[in-house]
């Protein structure tokens, strides 16, 4: 593509198209993508991008993938869609058991929906229902953590920090849900008993009213990329079974190998009574997410007032959706995968580990396959986006965040290259 057309191109997308938390008329810079292939998107004038994004945490594997491409092929020459009500294909039923089988053994049902906001949204509608079912309708409120992101339909964003999600801005229509304090021990630390006073005192007073905590276990992603004790979830679910509250874990992010685990919750042990998974699912070819709650709240709601749960998108388990999944998911299970994400994360802090001795870092973390820079001041991404443009890779930063998530297959040199051009580019500022 020469450079008009690349221009043309920008100036009729900035014409017609909103993109994500943007303005549409103070127009930040959008780079035309023509194709890509394994860790590199091919920019329309020819230029190569080495990905540090996976697609917003989702293209686990890369881009055109033989093994995905090829079953998002075979069951295109099958069906593309057909409705789930009344009907089943087994693309579904094969996925629903392989996520079953590869998550707690407690859970083992599962509802499918078309993002991760509508998943989060069906959880919260599971624990309430389940509540109303079960003779105890007043339990309806839910308790989330700050630094919190649950996604940006009205329910999911209810339980998203309140500051960050920006809740004043819709008012009324909001539901006021309870936030405690998010934990503050590292990772690697033990979780103080002190750290659950908040929580254990809100349950305490509130529990009649309470129906659900939903965290993500472990990483805070969108909401700081905060990676938190394992030992704060031991204690969650202890306090939950104590006061006759619900367990929501959003592993939206963290799932499917990006922590070391396949499922972050793995690191603490604990299982949720339901649980969100999204993003990396169909290693991030289509859009399909997922809940999956254990058979008390499915057996309470089913044999409740309504008889039904009253949740059913029209794209409910796509079957082009579910044997990409399937494919993806069987493609991480086939490959050493926990030694290569502890190869990810080692070549990942010995990358960003000069980024420490800059006075405008404030910290640098890594957590499998995930790697931060924490800044001191809020980047002003109009100015830095081109910057990783010129150095020949995709970082998106948010906040104070200078962060990667790569595709799984990344090579150890690839990963050098990437986190030298962070570096770089921090350093710069
Ligand atoms: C991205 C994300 C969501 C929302 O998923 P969408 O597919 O963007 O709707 C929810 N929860 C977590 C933890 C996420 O990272």
């Amino acid at each position: 593509m020469n450079k008009n057309s690349w221009e043309q191109l920008q100036a009729q997308d900035s014409r017609y198209i909103w993109h994500p938390y943007a303005s549409a008329t103070d127009i930040p810079e959008v780079f035309p993508v023509v194709a890509a292939s394994g860790v590199r998107l091919e920019l329309a004038d020819g230029r190569e991008l080495l990905d540090g994004m996976s697609s917003w945490w989702c293209a686990i594997h890369g881009y055109n993938n033989p093994a995905l491409n090829r079953a998002v092929q075979e069951q295109l020459g099958r069906m593309s869609h057909v409705m789930f009500g009344g009907l089943t294909h087994p693309p579904a039923v094969k996925l629903a058991r392989l996520l079953t089988e590869i998550t707690p053994a407690g859970l083992q049902r599962v509802f499918f929906s078309d993002s991760g906001s509508v998943a989060v949204e069906v959880a919260l509608k599971m624990a309430i229902q389940y509540w109303y079912s079960v003779g105890r309708p007043d339990k309806q409120k839910l308790v989330a953590l700050r630094n919190g992101y649950h996604g940006d339909t009205f329910g999911a964003m209810s339980v998203c920090d309140p500051v960050t999600g920006m809740h004043h801005l819709f008012g009324d229509v909001l539901p006021a849900q309870y936030f405690v304090p998010a934990p503050e021990s590292g990772f690697n630390d033990d979780c103080p008993e002190q750290e659950l006073a908040a929580m254990t005192e809100l349950l305490n007073a509130h529990h009649q009213e309470i129906a659900a905590v939903i965290v993500e276990p472990v990483v805070q992603g969108a909401g700081g990329m905060r990676f938190y004790s394992p030992g704060y979830l031991v204690q969650l679910r202890a306090l939950c079974d104590a006061f006759d509250v619900l367990l929501i874990f959003d592993e939206i992010a963290t799932g499917f190998g990006r922590t070391g685990k396949m499922f972050a919750l793995e690191h603490a042990g604990v299982e949720p009574d339901i649980l969100c998974l999204g993003k990396a699912l169909t290693g991030g070819y289509m859009t399909l997410a997922a809940t999956l709650c254990s058979e008390r709240i499915c057996i309470g709601i089913s044999e409740g007032e309504a008889g039904v749960f009253m949740h059913g998108p029209t794209f409910m388990g796509n079957p082009l959706a579910c044997a990409t999944a399937i494919a993806s998911i069987e493609l991480l299970l086939s490959q050493p995968w926990q030694r290569n994400i502890q190869r990810l994360q080692q070549a990942l802090e010995l990358g960003l580990a000069p980024a420490r001795d800059l006075d405008q870092v404030a910290d640098v973390r890594c957590l499998g396959g995930i790697g931060v820079i924490e800044l001191r001041e809020p980047v002003d991404l109009k100015q830095i986006q081109p910057l990783f443009v010129e150095r020949g890779v995709w970082i998106r930063p948010f906040g104070k965040l200078v962060y990667t998530m790569p595709p799984f297959i990344m090579s150890d040199t690839d990963v050098a290259t990437l986190t030298h051009a962070m570096v770089d580019v921090v350093a710069s500022l």
